[in-house]
């Protein structure tokens, strides 16, 4: 039980997916190749129909990665300057960034201490500080399935309401996870994806999407992903002169997915729900083996995590990591650095060390162990070995 894997261990272990999934995707791949349609070709529409049905939702949208999935909702909407937008500060720098790149002012809130997700007493704080200033109109809150499980989406949803504000759900690493059995679009106005190798539905390099249940969303976003090129809702009722596929009818950019990842991202949805059920057993053996030496994550009451991160608390986090390194068990501190305090981000509201404690004082002590639907039962019991052993000495 206590003696190393004869097998390196990895952290994410694609290698092993890619193994059993074998010669589907070789097949997924070839039959692209040979087809040539490199660009919008016949997958990508047939992910984008799969991809808004595991989800439960009429629309998804396909994009270059889950950095554009987020700015493409708020750019549909027209957010711009004067706007403000709420977000974690406890995130990746993706869900933050997308902020100014439309002329936003981003404001950072709180998470709570056990799921790591939006403080919702917090949230609103936050909503009227920003009226009471007067100089911003709160727009729309992005919401994290940090780690991959759910924010408060009800509560979140209540407060977007109460003060007519749009929700986007950055589901980049929850992708998958649902609360109450729904997805997080049940609430969200959009939920958005990443595709990056690293995340639980990853592809073979980069790639996003976007789920909506509007078609007008829907619409505008496919023609912001391709230089804002004239869509349906453009051209009805109009008649033109000239093919109307070289008007510009908005500012927009370029953010197709390739059509190799939408090959590839077929084959991997189709196990995806069997891989979500794998990441919770390995979750439940790792809570089991560690919940009495640290701090065990806990998942919002009715929710299901994806996992995309299995997160420990421990008050010596860099002791126990170099433990780990020097017995070959990979592990990662996400984030160290909360976005709140980084240069670049001083411009938004609630900022500099002192103005979101929890975010601050997680950000020294979480760190995440390996985890993938591949890990067998004897490499967790030598990783929980390992960790007990540098622990309880
Ligand atoms: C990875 C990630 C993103 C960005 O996804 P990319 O595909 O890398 O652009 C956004 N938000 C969160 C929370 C992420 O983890």
């Amino acid at each position: 039980m206590n003696t190393q894997p004869s097998k390196p261990i990895n952290f994410i272990d694609l290698k092993a997916q890619r193994e059993y999934l074998g010669v589907k995707i070789d097949n997924a791949i070839n039959n692209v190749v040979n087809s040539c349609a490199f660009i919008m070709g016949p997958q990508v529409r047939e992910f984008e129909a799969k991809m808004a049905q595991f989800a439960g939702a009429k629309y998804a949208l396909s994009c270059a990665n889950g950095t554009d999935a987020i700015a493409l909702p708020l750019m549909a909407w027209g957010v711009g300057e004067g706007d403000a937008v709420f977000c974690p500060s406890f995130t990746f720098a993706a869900t933050a960034e997308v902020i100014p790149w439309v002329g936003a002012t981003g404001v950072f809130v709180d998470v709570y201490q056990d799921t790591y997700n939006m403080d919702v007493a917090h949230l609103e704080a936050s909503i009227e500080k920003v009226i009471a200033e007067g100089k911003l109109k709160p727009k729309v809150v992005i919401a994290v399935d940090l780690f991959g499980q759910p924010a408060d989406y009800p509560k979140i949803r209540a407060i977007c309401d109460k003060y007519g504000m749009k929700l986007i759900s950055d589901s980049a690493q929850g992708f998958g996870c649902t609360l109450n059995g729904k997805h997080p679009i049940e609430w969200a106005d959009c939920q958005t994806a990443s595709f990056f190798p690293a995340k639980p539905l990853g592809c073979y390099g980069d790639g996003g999407a976007v789920i909506t249940n509007s078609q007008e969303d829907w619409d505008l976003m496919d023609s912001l992903r391709v230089h804002g090129k004239a869509v349906a809702g453009d051209l009805e009722g109009k008649t033109f002169d000239h093919d109307p596929k070289y008007m510009n009818m908005r500012i927009g950019m370029n953010s197709r997915l390739d059509t190799i990842q939408a090959a590839v991202l077929i084959e991997k949805l189709a196990i995806y729900e069997e891989e979500i059920e794998k990441r919770n057993e390995i979750a439940a053996y790792y809570y089991e083996g560690l919940k009495d030496v640290c701090v065990a994550p806990v998942v919002i009451e009715n929710g299901v995590s994806n996992w995309a991160q299995y997160t420990i608390e421990v008050p010596n986090r860099d002791g126990l990591m170099a433990h780990l390194r020097e017995n070959g068990v990979p592990s990662a501190a996400y984030y160290p650095i909360p976005m709140h305090v980084q240069g670049p981000y001083l411009g938004f509201v609630n900022t500099g060390y002192g103005t979101l404690p929890i975010t601050e004082n997680k950000a020294d002590v979480v760190m995440s162990l390996p985890m993938h639907p591949y890990l067998d039962k004897e490499t967790q019991d030598y990783i929980i070995a390992k960790i007990k052993e540098f622990l309880t000495k």
